[in-house]
């Protein structure tokens, strides 16, 4: 399966209803980069000399990083299926794998550990983060119990790219509080210097201030790296529909640029956002490169920046995975052409009413069961298939789409987790890495759900 068979137009939404319940329910319960089709066998690995991986080699270790990177947060629950990935993954020359500790409630850097370490030490390179976001972990040895940690969970001696987690959410007291007062980011230097973490660098979501600060005072932290959020939408539209606002791509990648610090980049297709794009965005995309998936075209723009160490890429299903490949092996990098076409998508893209959500899940648990990323994903979807029901050419047409609309979200969202149990209480606010007004998009959704025009 492609990544195009995830798009979900509204002609094709409205036949899944016709279909029946069950096959709108399943179809709108699939997060963006989740499928529909049934598991198929993965095709067999590549021998060793006919891996086509496009490498970038990292400023000062000469390391050879591939490209595509494999972020490992959306990971399957079964070790067995993870291990099937991983072992395709490396088998097509991916090398560089993305975890921390609080991925998937804990257990995701114990999966990355048993799956890559059936290999040698040398065959990976492994990155993993300071999640000490909860100031009760702020005090140095609960950090550095964190810490610790990892180099079990992972079963390794050393850490090739050790991140500051999530840098920017809640701004400079939260750096403060979480890695200056206490000490820890001088410990964290002092183990680099003991070669524990090869390379340390910071993953930036949020207050603009606290990227400026950290690369201000670069002189002293000599940052390996930095992971930013880039993808073509959010180049030049990333502040839309955020608390505060935020930097775009363009604006943090020049920065690195300009340094001489090379960007991993996390979110280059924002979340899905960019896989399953509407059906006008689709059929421009096509009308240029007929076989390319619209995935494709987010990868191929991120990758086509040259201070781009790698892009990584939640693959939890063997489909993603293989497509993703193919589109690094080697990377065709974008023209100048394709570079307009795709900044011309974005101002389109970025008129669209969606919610600039992930499905992360950094928010969750909400205390009141409210299924954050669900209802998100949701009207997303929604947005997408043309079925939201906005403001609509006709009446009628706006009463359709309404129609369809409150019955899928009915049979989608189960009542205890819907956006009506949302209570407003904000705790999970300063969670959220996308800065989104949560309770306020949650009171949209309520009101989509409610009003009968007519
Ligand atoms: S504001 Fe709403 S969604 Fe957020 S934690 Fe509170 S109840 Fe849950
Ligand atoms: S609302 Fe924010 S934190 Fe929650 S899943 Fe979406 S992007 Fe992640």
């Amino acid at each position: 399966m492609t990544h195009n068979e995830h798009d979900i137009s509204r002609r094709q939404f409205l036949r899944k209803l016709g279909l029946g319940s069950a096959s709108a329910l399943s179809l709108m319960a699939m997060g963006p980069l989740q499928g529909l089709a049934a598991e198929r066998k993965s095709s067999p690995a590549a021998a060793e000399s006919d891996i086509k991986m496009t490498y970038r080699v990292q400023n000062g270790s000469g390391e050879k990083i591939s490209l595509l990177g494999y972020g490992m947060m959306r990971l399957p629950r079964e070790q067995e299926e993870v291990n099937r990935l991983i072992d395709y993954a490396i088998a097509h020359g991916v090398n560089y794998f993305d975890t921390a500790p609080m991925y998937a409630g804990g257990r995701n850097e114990g999966q990355t550990g048993a799956a890559l370490s059936r290999y040698p030490r040398e065959k990976y390179y492994v990155a993993t983060k300071m999640s000490n976001q909860n100031p009760q972990t702020w005090p140095l040895e609960k950090s550095k119990e964190m810490y610790e940690n990892s180099f079990k969970q992972l079963r390794v001696d050393y850490i090739d790219y050790y991140l500051l987690h999530s840098i920017g959410g809640g701004g400079m007291d939260a750096l403060r509080g979480r890695f200056l007062d206490n000490g820890l980011l001088d410990f964290l230097l002092k183990e680099r210097e003991a070669k524990r973490i090869r390379h340390l660098g910071f993953s930036y979501h949020g207050d603009v201030k606290v990227f400026d600060y950290l690369l201000d005072h670069n002189d002293e932290y000599h940052w390996d790296f930095v992971q930013i959020q880039m993808n073509y939408v959010d180049w030049r539209h990333a502040g839309r529909g955020r608390r505060r606002a935020d930097a775009d791509a363009e604006y943090l990648y020049g920065r690195l640029e300009k340094l001489g610090i090379q960007a991993v980049i996390m979110e280059p297709i924002r979340g899905g956002g960019l896989a399953n794009v509407a059906d006008e965005i689709r059929e421009q995309l096509q009308a240029v490169r007929p076989d390319d998936s619209p995935a494709t075209w987010g990868f191929r723009w991120v990758g086509s920046f040259p201070n781009v160490l790698t892009a990584l890429s939640g693959m939890n299903r063997m489909e993603h995975l293989e497509e993703n490949v193919q589109t690094f092996s080697p990377l065709q990098p974008c023209t100048e052409a394709e570079n307009e076409l795709l900044a011309r998508i974005a101002d389109q893209m970025a008129g669209f009413p969606t919610i600039g959500c992930t499905t992360c899940a950094y928010c969750m648990p909400c205390p009141y069961g409210v299924d954050i990323p669900g209802n998100f994903a949701f009207y997303n979807e929604a947005v997408t298939a043309k079925m939201l029901p906005l403001p609509a050419p006709t009446a009628s047409d706006y009463a359709e789409r309404q129609e369809a609309f409150i019955k899928a979200y009915r049979e989608k969202i189960p009542p205890e987790k819907r956006a009506t149990t949302c209570t407003d209480c904000g705790q999970c606010l300063s969670k959220c890495p996308q800065q989104i007004r949560i309770p306020n998009q949650m009171s949209r959704i309520v009101e989509l759900t409610r009003k009968r025009r007519r």
